[in-house]
């Protein structure tokens, strides 16, 4: 059997180890456009291993979440990749947010995340004597990583297990050949029996190529971080979030420590004007016309403008994201912040303008493709990767 995967990113890579498991035998080829792996969101994100409060109980999200969570942190023990439970306090505000945060709460058992506690002023400052709130979740499971640091483990484990990677060589179209798909990428063709596409912000551009439904869309939405400077740092011990607006599959303005001891601030979420714009400035004639022309975007803006406004406001002014920062640490000040990096979201939206919240993939065990990965799919990455081998490819899911 030879497999073809395309996207080195952590999903990719994950199916790829996942392959290599359960099919010892068979070929396994890697392509990624990169001249690296984990160029684009594997190494651009928050670095979170969520626990799975959040996600709706049932979804692929919720039960790939806990599993991948477990799965995440067994691959670093083996592997000395250094992860920490720094654990999570979901934070509310004032009497309304705390009302919410009981249905997280709910929502959190329902899901079995592990050591959920909930309490009140006192039982935050304990935890995190400069945070101010009405009331809290934590969640002391949660963890922080460096998923490029995982990524790059995997690429390694890949090769020296017989796979072949091949980098800086991007998929652009496969057609059944006389023995088998013929996979066309630009630099020759390769030859498989069953293609995986694991493309991130790419995946439903190439879905269109590969003659998938065009339903729904990628739309890119930038994240930007600040961090705290040196001499700030200590504000923060572990992750404090915000209650999360139940329609928007994008968790808030966080403060995070990272394993690298650096605390960042972040990330809000606006339009992004290409797919991979990292820099403000990049912009993508072709990526904004794939936005702009696909009904959902302009339905989704309609639903949801006011937020739009507000986080291209913060984006635009240091201050609108340091006064979002202050709801929970008072103490900062505009000179406790600096620039962070900034990732760029492959978030799926529908037709209608639905922003699509589980994972979801499109196509057949001969040619599949993820559709939708967003966070938590770093977390999830293992578990992603037997719900495909094990089941999609298997035959034992649709
Ligand atoms: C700002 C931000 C914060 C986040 N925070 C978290 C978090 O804390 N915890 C968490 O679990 N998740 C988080 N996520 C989500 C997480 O990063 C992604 O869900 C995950 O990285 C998706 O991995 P992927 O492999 O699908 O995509 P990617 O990492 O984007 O990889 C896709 C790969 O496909 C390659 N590719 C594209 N087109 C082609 C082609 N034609 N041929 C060959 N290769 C191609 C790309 O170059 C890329 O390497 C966050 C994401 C962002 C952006």
């Amino acid at each position: 059997m030879r497999f073809l995967v395309a996207g080195a990113g952590i999903v990719g890579l994950a199916i790829c180890r996942e392959l290599q498991q359960r099919h010892p035998a068979a070929r396994v080829t890697l392509l990624e456009k990169e001249s690296a792996v984990g160029r684009h969101q594997t190494s651009h994100n928050s670095g979170v291993i969520h626990a799975g409060l959040y996600y709706q109980p049932g979804s692929l999200k919720a039960q790939l979440c806990r599993r991948g969570a477990g799965l995440m942190k067994d691959f670093c023990r083996a592997h000395g990749i250094p992860y920490q439970e720094l654990g999570k306090l979901v934070v509310a505000r004032d009497p309304a947010e705390a009302e919410k945060l009981v249905q997280l709460h709910e929502r959190a058992v329902a899901n079995g995340v592990p050591g959920i506690e909930t309490m009140g002023p006192q039982g935050i400052r304990e935890i995190e004597p400069h945070v101010h709130g009405v009331a809290a979740i934590l969640s002391p499971t949660t963890a922080v990583v460096d998923y490029g640091q995982v990524a790059a483990k995997l690429a390694e484990e890949f090769v020296a297990a017989g796979g072949e990677l091949r980098q800086a060589r991007g998929l652009l179209g496969v057609r059944q050949g006389d023995t088998g798909i013929e996979a066309i990428t630009d630099s020759g063709r390769v030859n498989a029996d069953r293609v995986i596409v694991c493309a991130g912000l790419q995946s439903s551009r190439l879905a269109r190529k590969l003659g998938h439904p065009s339903d729904p869309r990628i739309i890119p939405f930038r994240g930007e971080y600040l961090k705290l400077r040196d001499h700030a740092a200590h504000l923060i011990k572990g992750m404090v979030y915000p209650v999360p607006d139940p329609r928007l599959p994008f968790l808030g303005v966080h403060l995070t420590r990272h394993v690298d001891d650096t605390v960042s601030v972040g990330p809000n979420a606006i339009l992004a004007l290409a797919l991979e714009a990292y820099r403000r400035r990049d912009i993508s004639i072709a990526d904004l016309a794939q936005t702009l022309t696909w009904p959902g975007s302009w339905r989704l803006a309609k639903q949801y403008w006011r937020v739009g406004v507000k986080e291209v406001a913060s984006s635009a002014n240091r201050r609108q994201f340091l006064r979002l920062a202050r709801d929970y640490v008072p103490e900062l000040c505009l000179a406790d912040l600096e620039r962070g990096p900034a990732g760029v979201r492959a978030q799926a939206v529908s037709r209608d303008g639905r922003l699509v919240d589980d994972f979801a993939f499109s196509g057949d065990r001969d040619v599949l493709i993820v559709r939708n990965a967003p966070s938590p799919a770093a977390t999830s990455a293992f578990a992603i990767a037997e719900h495909v081998v094990s089941g999609i490819l298997a035959g034992k899911v649709a």
